[in-house]
């Protein structure tokens, strides 16, 4: 269900019929377990408002849903964690905020792995998110409730953000669109923080137009986020002719299934068959981004995640006698156990003694990956590969075995270590029916082109 079909609806209809429509899917489908919760009552009083002629705009009674990581109104915000299992926003995501302020109405709040640490939707403490063509198999992660409520067409959008691959991973997985754009393009004020060097936020839709649209309303300098940039991100309807991608070589290796290369390869020759040259190009740092990553992402959330101390907001354990104890208990309880990996992960890493042979390391590392990224755009448009190595694993199956998960983050992390664009689009199925993603990844702000050249792609 594309955002045009959406709003046609609503004119033959009327915005609460097509927000109650949303919410009736919503609950039908609730064995995907891909929200934690609906923002019903909310809903329905914008979805009236907007047929009464109060709320207007270009998003006018369209249902949306957010990542349970967004601050946003209506149900508590948990990041799928006990730690803020009863967290209420005291203000909405300028994200959320711009999107309201077209019209748009959220129905509900998307599962997630708990604070965005993962890439499966398992690690959620509310229980993992079913992929949408297959409930044996994950929704791919972070994001995974986002894609999953998207390609069932529970909505035509969701928000989600990604640190490492978290939108773009589980919209491959599911066979929609995801976005990680620029660093900074879009305002993270009012989403929960995890690693503040590569967090993103982005959208999953089920076509490219659908994510320009929503790109164009979220995108923009905002005071509240130091980070962002100031305004450059404008949808463009033409795309640039003649354009030269590089294949990255480092992703096309043995290692990845033979039908996950064999979409891409597809791919490859659609782009050549509009007129666009593609080589093969080599990044050799690939093969040290995860490395790099799972130790700057670490040493980033354990800084963040310090917040959460029972003293504040969120969880607070009982039954204790020193304040060491309840620092200890509260976050032994409110935390998972992959949070917990990475905090001491990342204590470590910043620790006095081995600060230097890791972490600044891994930031020397970082610079040596973006100079490779850097040289590539100096001859090519735009880079292409497979999304992740493989498509959507088995519930379960890498669970116990955390450096199996992180394996599969290695196509989606050197894009955000470097700050860049990167989307993944659809690219057919492998065969045994589920989703393969084609990614494409350029330099700093050229965000619109890539969505452009993916738009005229859908067209062949
Ligand atoms: N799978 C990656 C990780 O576990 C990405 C997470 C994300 O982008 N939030 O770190």
């Amino acid at each position: 269900m594309t955002i045009s079909e959406t709003i046609a609806q609503i004119k033959a209809t009327s915005a609460r019929a097509v927000v109650e429509n949303s919410i009736r899917l919503a609950n039908e489908n609730s064995d995907y377990h891909a929200l934690l919760s609906l923002t019903e009552d909310r809903a329905l009083q914008r979805a009236d408002e907007v047929d009464s002629g109060k709320i207007t705009g270009k998003l006018a009674g369209v249902p949306f849903v957010v990542k349970d990581n967004f601050l946003a109104f209506g149900a508590p915000t948990t990041a799928a964690s006990k730690m803020l299992e009863h967290f209420d926003a005291p203000l909405q995501a300028t994200s959320v905020e711009k999107l309201e302020a077209e019209g748009a109405i959220c129905i509900g709040k998307a599962n997630l792995d708990a604070f965005a640490h993962g890439g499966s939707t398992e690690n959620s403490a509310f229980g993992p998110t079913k992929n949408a063509f297959d409930k044996s198999r994950v929704a791919g992660g972070s994001s995974g409730g986002s894609a999953v409520v998207t390609a069932l067409n529970i909505v035509p959008f969701a928000l989600g953000s990604d640190t490492g691959g978290s939108i773009r991973q589980p919209a491959s997985y599911n066979g929609v669109v995801g976005i990680k754009p620029t660093y900074g393009t879009v305002s993270r004020f009012g989403v929960v923080a995890m690693a503040s060097s590569t967090d993103v936020i982005g959208s999953i839709t089920s076509n490219v137009e659908d994510t320009e649209f929503v790109m164009s309303i979220m995108a923009g300098k905002d005071n509240r986020d130091m980070t962002t940039l100031p305004d450059y991100f404008e949808v463009q309807n033409d795309v640039k002719p003649n354009q030269k991608f590089g294949l990255i070589k480092d992703f096309m290796s043995d290692d990845v299934e033979p039908d996950v290369r064999k979409r891409v390869n597809e791919y490859v020759e659609k782009l050549r068959a509009n007129g666009h040259t593609v080589e093969e190009v080599e990044l050799p740092m690939a093969e040290y981004s995860l490395a790099i990553y799972y130790i700057i992402v670490p040493a980033e959330l354990s800084s963040n995640l310090a917040r959460y101390d029972g003293i504040r907001y969120g969880y607070r354990a009982e039954g204790v006698k020193t304040l060491a104890e309840l620092y200890g208990k509260t976050r032994d309880e409110g935390f998972v156990t992959e949070n917990k990996r990475r905090i001491m992960i990342g204590s470590y890493v910043l620790s006095s003694g081995f600060f230097d042979a890791y972490y600044l390391q891994a930031q020397k590392a970082r610079t040596l990956l973006i100079n490779e990224f850097n040289k590539l755009f100096a001859s090519y448009d735009a880079l292409i590969g497979p999304t992740a190595p493989t498509t959507a694993f088995k519930l379960g199956e890498n669970t116990a075995d955390p450096i199996k998960m992180y394996l599969n983050d290695i196509m989606t992390v050197p894009a955000s270590l470097a700050g860049i664009p990167a989307i993944s689009v659809p690219a057919g199925f492998d065969e045994s029916g589920l989703p393969v993603g084609v990614q494409l990844i350029g330099p700093m702000r050229s965000d619109a082109s890539l969505l452009a050249t993916a738009r005229s792609m859908e067209e062949v």
